[in-house]
């Protein structure tokens, strides 16, 4: 392979940041603007990672991957003013919409009141409960709000850094009664099915909380921890930071990634696509650079990782550099990823049946097929032990309504979701079994879409496999690692290296696979940079490159 980099090649880096997905390039961004002399090294021709807008048809332009923006923290849109770079949203409303079998299509409204009355068609109970647990539930997600945008207590009493560590989490509970303490910790090890089937009657209310709280989990409804998702729902995103905000960005999510690659270059980052890292460098266990695919050697006083924590540390580096501890609780991180994606270009609008006439183009947006919290555990069961479920959950987002530069006038662009498909498969390959997928998501959206299968122009299937191989994710997880109790806070990625520290000095990662994990949100990138800067300061890394 021959790399063509515009970087003098005798520069020594303050810091490399492997990997331009949306963390790397929001950890660059604050590097730079700290005045770090920093390089951006990106193995595809695109930046963006999991977070691009991408062609797949001549004019027609997909959200590839990620396909909603609901947790992009408000502090790195504002500190790197990426409005001024292009980015808008517009907020998702309804900001759930589930297809029901029967052809009844039921909206969870942004607005709350408009939600209520919605709910009460169906239960009155349920309304009533939904806003005193709404209220609760709100205010429990400010809590751990905080958390989101600063490194995880490392829980070690023998050490000074440790106590000042536990202060600072005791410090963010002040006020909190026992009773709040007991729900936040049955929200964090409860399961989402027997959450609803404790407070809600109402199986249409329960499927709408489902369709809005267990994507990319692995994990059916019912399974420990899943209630979880209620709260990370909650927490701000958005360029107001509006609780449970959910958006459509105008020119698809590649727009975010494109903005942050523009507010890095204006802060004096150099960014290079096709350029695959092979190694981190190291001498006596400290990072002093990377060498490229084609043997190129680029030195740095600090790295950081973008690259998900098993590719980082099993693949960028030689084991016998790390403790075997550490290398063993890598290996253990459980990421078989549980989703595909299917992007389709029609040559007309889908007509999901039971939408009302005359509804505006934002409600025509949204869709997610999920008839029960029942339907989502089997087919969850059927996909853990390998097989594609005949009957998919579906989400739907016809993001040319949203905003029609995506497609030419007429044609439309339907990204879909689905989940639960298994990573390793009983039988055959991924390969083999690519189109079959394919076929099982297109017929189930025509059962509620009735003039979807005969539009379509283009296909793209996106199997755990392809995840991998075209967007770098290892075993196709979307969150570089599950978003379960026992791989978040302190011990995310493995615990005793939650603070973006790795075992190698002057090595970070700063990708979703550290906290607080996964998602479009911009934090692990935000968190580990700081990180970077607190260490820098301390003049940890001054003969490293050297
Ligand atoms: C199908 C799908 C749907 C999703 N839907 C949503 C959604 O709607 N909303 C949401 O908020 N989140 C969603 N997510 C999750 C979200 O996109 C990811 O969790 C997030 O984008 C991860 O960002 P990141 O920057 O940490 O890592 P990534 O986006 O994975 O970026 C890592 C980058 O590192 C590069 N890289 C890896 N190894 C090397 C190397 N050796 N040399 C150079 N470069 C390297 C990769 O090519 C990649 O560009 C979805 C993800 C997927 C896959």
């Amino acid at each position: 392979m021959v790399i063509h980099l515009n970087v003098p090649l005798n520069k020594t880096y303050d810091a490399i940041v492997v990997g331009a997905g949306h963390n790397g390039l929001t950890a660059a961004a604050y590097l730079a603007g700290a005045g770090l002399r920093t390089l951006v090294l990106e193995r595809r021709d695109i930046v963006g990672g999991c977070c691009v807008t991408e062609e797949v048809a001549p004019g027609c332009k997909v959200s590839t991957t990620s396909y909603i923006a609901s947790m992009l923290r408000p502090e790195v849109i504002k500190d790197l003013s990426l409005a001024e770079h292009g980015l808008r949203m517009v907020p998702c409303d309804p900001a759930i919409q589930v297809a029901l079998p029967g052809g009844r299509v039921v909206p969870w409204w942004a607005d709350r009141e408009r939600a209520v009355a919605e709910f009460r068609k169906f239960s009155p109970k349920d309304a009533e409960t939904f806003v005193r647990v709404d209220d609760r539930l709100k205010k429990l997600a400010r809590y751990l709000q905080p958390f989101f945008m600063e490194p995880p207590p490392e829980i070690d009493t023998g050490s000074i850094g440790g106590w000042s560590d536990l202060f600072r989490v005791g410090k963010r509970f002040r006020g909190i009664s026992s009773a709040e303490i007991s729900e936040l910790i049955a929200f964090l090890t409860g399961s989402l099915g027997e959450f609803l089937d404790r407070n809600y009657e109402s199986d249409i209310i329960k499927t709408l909380f489902l369709a809005n709280n267990v994507y990319g989990k692995h994990g059916g409804p019912y399974q420990p921890g899943t209630a979880l998702g209620l709260l990370f729902h909650l927490l701000s995103g958005g360029e107001h930071e509006l609780q449970g905000f959910f958006g459509h960005v105008m020119g698809g999510m590649g727009a975010i990634t494109q903005a942050l690659a523009a507010a890095g270059k204006k802060r004096g980052v150099e960014i290079c696509t096709s350029a695959p890292v092979s190694q981190i460098l190291t001498r006596h266990g400290k990072a002093c650079g990377v060498a490229l695919d084609d043997g190129t050697e680029i030195r740095s006083r600090t790295v950081l990782s973008n690259a998900d924590p098993k590719r980082t540390f099993l693949g960028l580096l030689s084991t016998s550099e790390l403790p075997s501890e550490f290398v063993h609780a890598i290996r253990g991180i459980k990421m078989d990823g549980p989703c595909a994606k299917v992007n389709l270009v029609l040559a007309e609008e889908p007509r999901f049946t039971g939408t009302p006439a005359g509804a505006a183009a934002l409600q025509r947006t949204f869709y997610t097929i999920v008839p029960s919290l029942e339907f989502a555990e089997r087919c969850y069961d059927i996909a853990k032990f390998g097989d594609i479920p005949e009957e998919l959950w579906v989400d739907c987002v016809v993001s040319s309504n949203a905003d029609d530069s995506l497609a030419p006038e007429g044609k439309h662009i339907l990204t879909c979701f689905v989940q639960y498909v298994p990573y390793r498969l009983r039988e055959g390959t991924w390969d083999q079994k690519r189109e079959l997928l394919g076929d099982r998501v297109v017929r189930k959206i025509g059962e509620y879409a009735p003039n979807v299968p005969g539009s379509i122009l283009a296909r793209q299937v996106l199997t755990p496999l392809d995840l991998e191989r075209t967007y770098g994710l290892t075993e196709g997880n979307i969150f570089h690692g599950d978003l379960t109790l026992e791989q978040l806070f302190f011990m995310r990625p493995v615990a005793g290296w939650s603070q973006y520290r790795t075992p190698i000095t002057g090595l970070y990662l700063c990708g979703a696979g550290a906290h607080p994990g996964g998602g479009v949100t911009g934090a692990p990138g935000h968190n580990a940079a700081q990180q970077v800067l607190r260490d820098w300061k301390k003049g940890r890394f001054k003969e490293a490159a050297a």
